[in-house]
């Protein structure tokens, strides 16, 4: 092909609201990722892995039509055999729907499961806020007791916690579908927006009949105003919903995971039931009302009692929540991991003169076979290249082999922090350097 053949070079930035990650970054965002699964097995969470992309009528009939993230944030495409796809914006419709695929529901109960990976939603970037952003989190299914509610909150707290970020975490109940209490309360709220009209938002007035329980989630100062005297669902909970919440308040005491009580807090999709949650951070001076914005959310969740329902299988209720990866790294700061400069490489193995080339190849092939992180030059590079080169790699120790090393079979190892050397046999060298 001639070069006029082949345009404009492409654009190298990565598209609008995503980011190539690369070190060190990378390496804190793949070390909380762990963090967070490691944190979910020892509950007893298996990892699950769904695909990238869905049919697009999981999230329409899933998450909900009249959610904003389905009706204003998907990213939809037609395949080439026809079908409507869509990346998908959230994991639990398609963890639900892949419990319902494998039958998982008819063998032990709960089903406990947790993810991390991307999401994809088309929202307008900003700090904190991307198109494709990195979400971990745990679903347990099958149990409708509150106590499963009490474990998996307590899970994100402390995992928050240990991510080194402060929260609040902030609680309600907003009651069941079915439950008598959700209908009687809508019709109150549908009578006060109604009242209210006048004074709420365009894009919040048109939600009073199609969604009415959003209209708490508006970011409009109007409507927030508006909602002052708005009725609260907490207040108009059924007998079954009001016990549930008790338990679940009372069962968090217990495991000593404090709370705030936000009546407020609806949460944007819209398979919740009962009990919806969400971790803000506790960090900044915000106020209140600024808080429920949802930029400072590290991650929220709730119940889905009637979610695997509305995907047309057996009744399964469930609980889960996500957290926001990127958002946790912007509230965490530097970690105590940051002085760590780079991955887990713990020695470079530096060869002085052309003949040493060879063998430091193979001894950096063999400690890494004994487990051991080993980096080593692949330059050309001198030797006071390659010592720089090693202190870049953040390795703790530098292996040095030259001539007279080879012919003893040893190495000279140095601390690269503190300096101190010594010739070491090189079957010594793999029990050494374990870290
Ligand atoms: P949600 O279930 O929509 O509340 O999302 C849960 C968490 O995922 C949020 O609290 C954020 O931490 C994170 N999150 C959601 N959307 C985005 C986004 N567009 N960019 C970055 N993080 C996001």
């Amino acid at each position: 092909m001639d070069d006029k053949d082949r345009g404009a070079p492409p654009d190298l930035a990565p598209p609008k609201g995503t980011t190539d990650l690369l070190p060190p970054e990378s390496w804190r965002v793949s070390r909380l990722a762990r963090l967070a699964m490691d944190t979910f097995a020892g509950a007893g969470y298996g990892p699950v892995d769904t695909p990238i992309f869905e049919h697009t009528e999981i999230f329409e009939r899933g998450v909900g039509a009249t959610s904003e993230v389905v009706g204003k944030q998907m990213y939809t495409f037609t395949d080439r055999g026809g079908r409507s796809l869509t990346l998908r914006p959230e994991l639990t419709a398609p963890v639900v729907r892949a419990v319902l695929a494998a039958n998982l529901q008819r063998g032990p109960l709960p089903v406990k499961l947790a993810y991390a990976g991307p999401m994809f939603r088309q929202e307008r970037p900003q700090k904190g806020r991307y198109r494709q952003f990195y979400q971990v989190g745990i679903e347990a299914m099958g149990s409708a007791l509150p106590a499963v509610d009490a474990e998996v909150i307590e899970i994100g707290s402390r995992f928050l916690a240990s991510a080194g970020v402060e929260t609040t975490l902030l609680l309600n109940s907003i009651g069941h579908v079915d439950s008598s209490c959700r209908t009687g309360y809508l019709k109150l709220l549908v009578e006060y927006l109604e009242e209210q009209r006048d004074r709420l938002a365009p894009v919040d007035a048109e939600r009073v009949h199609t969604n009415p329980l959003r209209v708490f989630d508006s970011k409009e100062e109007a409507t927030r105003a508006a909602l002052e005297g708005a009725p609260y669902i907490t207040d108009h909970l059924c007998d079954d919903c009001a016990k549930h919440f008790e338990s679940v308040r009372t069962l968090l005491e217990d495991l000593g995971v404090g709370y705030e009580l936000e009546p407020r807090l609806v949460r944007g999709l819209d398979y919740y039931t009962r009990t919806a949650f969400e971790f803000v951070d506790a960090g900044g001076q915000q106020g209140k009302a600024a808080r429920l914005g949802s930029q400072n959310a590290f991650g929220g969740g709730g119940r889905y009692d009637g979610l695997a329902e509305s995907l047309g299988g057996d009744a399964l209720p469930g609980i889960g929540f996500a957290l926001g990866l990127d958002r946790i790294l912007i509230g965490a700061g530097g970690g105590p991991d940051d002085d760590v400069a780079g991955g887990p490489v713990n020695a470079y193995v530096v060869a002085i003169g052309a003949a040493a080339a060879r063998p430091a190849l193979s001894l950096a092939t063999r400690l890494r076979a004994s487990g051991l992180g080993v980096d080593l030059d692949l330059m050309g590079r001198s030797v006071k290249g390659q010592m720089k080169d090693a202190a870049r790699s953040g390795a703790r120790w530098a292996v040095i082999l030259g001539d007279a090393e080879i012919a003893s079979g040893e190495s000279t190892l140095r601390d690269l922090t503190s300096g101190a050397e010594s010739r070491v046999a090189l079957e010594d060298l793999a029990g050494l350097l374990a870290p």
